[in-house]
C-alpha cells in the first residue's frame, strides 16, 4: 500500500497530481530501470469526458511485476509513496515508475 504522486495528469485517475485508483498494476517483469516500467492502470482522459470523482488515496494497492525493483516483494510493491511520471502520456507505455531502483545496484557501487 503506498501513496502515489503522479505527473500523468491527463489520466483518469488522476487528481491533484495524486491517484484515485484504489489499486494500481505495474508493468515491467524484465526491467532494469524505470523506464522500462509502466502505470498499466493509465486511462487517458479524453476531452469531454468526467474524470474520476474520486479522493487521491494514501493507501493504494499497487501490484507490480517489475521483480527486479528493490520495493518488490511477491509482485507487490512495499514502498510507502511511489512517484508516476509520464505527462501527456496517451498509453500506458509512455508512463512509468520513477521509484524503481534495481536489486542489482544496491549494495553495490556509489
Ligand atoms: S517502486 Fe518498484 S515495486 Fe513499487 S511500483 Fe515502482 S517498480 Fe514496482
Amino acid at each position: 500500500m503506498a501513496e502515489i504522486k503522479c505527473t500523468v495528469t491527463n489520466c483518469y485517475f488522476n487528481k491533484k497530481l495524486g491517484c484515485t485508483a484504489s489499486s494500481l498494476t505495474v508493468n515491467g517483469r524484465n526491467a532494469d530501470e524505470s523506464r522500462s516500467t509502466s502505470c498499466h492502470t493509465f486511462i487517458e482522459q479524453k476531452p469531454g469526458l468526467r474524470s474520476s470523482v474520486d479522493e487521491p488515496r494514501g493507501n493504494t494497492d499497487i501490484l507490480c511485476a517489475a521483480v527486479k525493483c528493490v520495493y518488490n516483494e511477491s509482485e507487490r510493491c512495499q514502498a510507502d509513496d511511489i512517484i508516476v511520471n509520464g505527462k501527456n502520456a496517451s498509453v500506458p507505455e509512455e508512463t512509468c515508475c520513477s521509484t524503481f531502483k534495481s536489486k542489482a545496484n544496491e549494495g553495490g557501487i556509489h
